[in-house]
């Protein structure tokens, strides 16, 4: 019998009969290294089934065959599946699966901003998963013995490329349903519904610290060597400084062209008319705010509209480097914070956990406290500069609510298909000034004549506001709306 197994093992590939190997023996698929087609196990026998394309340059340290110990394990790494989403089909991903041997377990590892995530896959609840046109962001999922889990992101994506031995047959190409949801302490998940036709399967894991995986080579698991620390614009040559290694879009701070990061290179997309007002901290920036050393890499001018009046606000990304933070364990990458400007009043804007922060829709619940519903935009991004670890867009539009609370505003931006949460703060410019080393006595950043001009018009309208909150019940939220300051996690 032992015979047959390896022969079942080592065969060749039915397209073009190069040796392919079934490296672990629940292996469904191995992608033949020569012709690229996926040969999968049937009950007919081999079959190939659809051919993956070109490898993309996604640099990871975990290749094929490279092993190591996770928490005293050996784990070797097998495969991976490279795969992007329909509403972003220039910013793929990969995850890389690990076979654990003496556990007889297989785990998928992914690297997305910052951090390295962990899953395997579990057996469905009693009751089985949630249809996925049931799934919205924001809404919390009763997964039975593994616990209550908030939706995260509902999508559409598809494998794009691949290699090695996998424990599933992929079809490259085939549009495929999924959910991420997340859940408390950083855990994350995936309901992978596939293309319909079987019943969905459920991924579970959540955040690793990197240095509990060793490679065989004694080194520690480091972030993917992603970027180069400059680029040039492809439009005007200027010299753009890459800060975070995590830029998906950059917009030139001398031209305003729009570019893509893609295989190591910049795609210029076409240009973007340049913001109104120049940034009160300029791209480049480097200080220290709340202890935490920060880089400012990105500016915003985002607004609203309420019967009839423009609003607008203007935000600071900022990148916390690796090793920087005070909560750096899990983020080798580094990290990102916001800092949002309105007439003058800044928040510190953190981004939070999905699976952090229970949502009952009229309130919100974070580390045990409660935040009430506060007002509620459709937030309009107008002008974007500098450099994006998402595909920012001019007029991309987001669900904006706040929720009020003792220790601040819960913000929860929601799109159709994903949600983020941020806790944002108040700062004192004179803070910020100090922590970026600028003149604190300057002029109100940001906001020049426009603000100023609504500014009355925004005092008329709070006088009416109270009047009408006093004029009515206890409960405000029908009035509320008028003062917008949502943070701009993504
Ligand atoms: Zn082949
Ligand atoms: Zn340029």
């Amino acid at each position: 019998m032992r015979a047959v197994t390896i022969l079942d093992r080592e065969t060749s590939c039915p397209s073009c009969g190069a040796p392919v190997r079934f490296a672990f023996a629940g292996a469904r698929a191995v992608v033949c290294g020569h012709c690229r087609f996926v040969v999968a196990r049937t009950d007919r026998g081999l079959q190939a089934v659809g051919r993956m394309a070109d490898l993309l340059a996604i640099p990871t340290p975990l290749q094929v065959g490279v092993d190591g110990r996770w928490r005293g394990n050996a784990f070797v790494v097998e495969g991976r599946v490279q795969m992007d989403r329909t509403d972003a089909p220039s910013a793929p991903w990969q995850e890389i699966l690990l076979s654990l041997p003496e556990l007889g377990q297989l785990w998928w590892i992914a690297y997305a901003q910052g951090r390295w995530y962990l899953t395997k896959e579990e057996p469905a609840p009693p009751g089985g998963l949630p249809p996925v046109d049931a799934l919205r962001p924001g809404m919390q999922i009763d997964l039975g013995p593994h616990g209550l889990w908030v939706v995260q992101e509902v999508g559409w994506r598809r494998v794009v490329s691949g290699e090695g031995s996998l424990p599933n047959v992929p079809a490259p190409g085939a549009l495929t349903r999924y959910a991420d949801i997340s859940g408390p302490k950083g855990r994350f998940g995936t309901l992978d519904y596939g293309d319909g036709r079987a019943p969905p399967t459920l991924f579970l894991g959540g955040l690793v610290d990197p240095r509990e995986l060793t490679l065989s080579s004694g080194a520690p698991l480091e972030a993917p060597k992603a970027q180069a620390a400059a680029m040039e614009c492809p439009n005007c040559g200027g010299n753009l400084p890459m800060l975070t290694g995590q830029a998906e879009r950059v917009v030139c701070q001398y031209c305003g062209t729009a570019s893509d990061v893609t295989g190591g290179k910049l795609a210029a997309l076409g240009p973007l008319p340049r913001p109104p007002v120049e940034p009160a901290i300029a791209l480049g920036r480097q200080g220290k705010l709340h202890d935490e050393p920060v880089i400012c890499v990105g500016f915003m001018v985002r607004a609203c509209w309420v019967e009839g009046e423009r609003y607008a606000w203007r935000e600071y990304l900022l990148f916390v480097p690796p090793s920087g933070g005070a909560e750096q364990t899990a983020a080798v990458g580094g990290a990102f914070r916001w800092l949002m400007e309105e007439d003058g009043k800044w928040q510190w804007v953190k981004p939070l956990e999905v699976g952090d922060v229970r949502d009952h829709g009229q309130s919100v619940e974070l580390g045990g406290a409660v935040y009430r519903w506060k007002q509620q935009v459709t937030a309009v991004t107008e002008h974007v500069v500098g450099e994006f670890y998402w595909k920012v867009e001019q007029g991309e539009q987001v669900e904006a609510t706040e929720f009020q609370g003792a220790a601040g505003i819960v913000s929860r931006e929601r799109a159709p298909t994903e949600v983020v949460y941020s806790l944002c703060t108040r700062m004192r410019w004179r803070d910020i000034a100090t922590g970026f080393g600028l003149p604190v006595g300057a002029a109100p950043p940001g906001g020049g004549q426009s603000a100023r001009a609504v500014l009355g018009v925004v005092f008329i309208v709070i006088i009416l506001a109270v009047i009408v909150v006093a004029a009515t019940t206890m409960d405000g939220c029908a009035v509320g709306g008028f003062f917008f300051g949502g943070g701009g996690g993504k």
